[in-house]
């Protein structure tokens, strides 16, 4: 079955290079989420920052502000704005695929009204748990709106067909998980933050908060699951957003 998949930027993050595990001292790093248009209907994986962002007074963007860290956001890079770039009304997105929940994966759901996330069981729960949510961030202003979820334990074949398989690769947070994805495009591993960068994969440089056993164990086996031709698309790759886009894109 044909499927197409692209890919959105939904603004920049800002913080020290340290930070996303970057030798420069301060860096500015893609924030990407991803469409995929199945015959069954629209899929994200990922939701991009919440476009409350675009108020530059927005609380949390303050919270990050003070941590040295920030977000910028223009008018046509919201998640709706990139949709709608796509043609696709965002209450037509049926599916959500979340590799984990922090504010720049899942900040986009409040646009998202009419679908269902599909997340790790471990993950979700993290995020209801005091002590977790508040070590890795996962702030429920921005994942528990009231839409369906399906909590997943390990893989899970997203249409049954083979075209998105959900693959656990915690370790970033407890229940991150990446996305194997077989479209139109060629053969995709969307990683999400399971490893920052190509850089990364090389320096294994993971954010102090996460659980480095585990992101190594995680990182070797998505690039065990590569097939002559895959590619990895990591969570915030200057290079394979630059001028060559590593999928195709809608730029407004
Ligand atoms: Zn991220």
């Amino acid at each position: 079955m044909a499927m197409k998949l692209s890919g959105c930027l939904c603004g920049q993050f800002h913080s020290s290079g340290a930070g996303m595990g970057l030798a420069e001292d301060r860096v500015s790093v893609p924030i990407p989420f991803y469409v995929l248009e199945h015959a069954d209907g629209v899929a994200l994986f990922d939701a991009g920052v919440p476009a409350a962002m675009l108020d530059r007074n927005d609380s949390y963007l303050a919270a990050l502000q003070g941590q040295g860290m920030d977000v910028s956001l223009a008018p046509e890079e919201t998640v709706t704005a990139r949709l709608e770039a796509l043609d696709i009304d965002p209450a037509r997105v049926r599916h959500v695929v979340l590799s984990h929940l922090h504010f720049d994966h899942a900040g986009g759901l409040r646009e998202l009204p009419n679908a269902t996330l599909v997340v790790q069981r471990r993950e979700w729960e993290a995020g209801f748990e005091p002590e977790l949510s508040a070590r890795y961030g996962l702030r429920k202003r921005y994942f528990d709106l009231g839409h369906p979820v399906v909590l997943v334990d390990g893989e899970h074949d997203l249409f049954g067909d083979g075209s998105a398989v959900c693959v656990p690769s915690h370790g970033h947070t407890p229940g991150h998980q990446s996305l194997r994805v077989r479209s139109e495009q060629g053969d995709h591993i969307l990683v999400g933050d399971a490893c920052y960068s190509c850089e990364v994969v090389e320096t294994r440089a993971f954010p102090d908060y996460s659980d480095h056993d585990a992101m190594n164990a995680s990182l070797d086996r998505l690039l065990a699951l590569r097939e002559p031709g895959t590619v990895m698309v990591y969570g915030h790759d200057r290079s394979q957003w630059g001028e060559t886009p590593v999928l195709p894109t809608a730029r407004a």
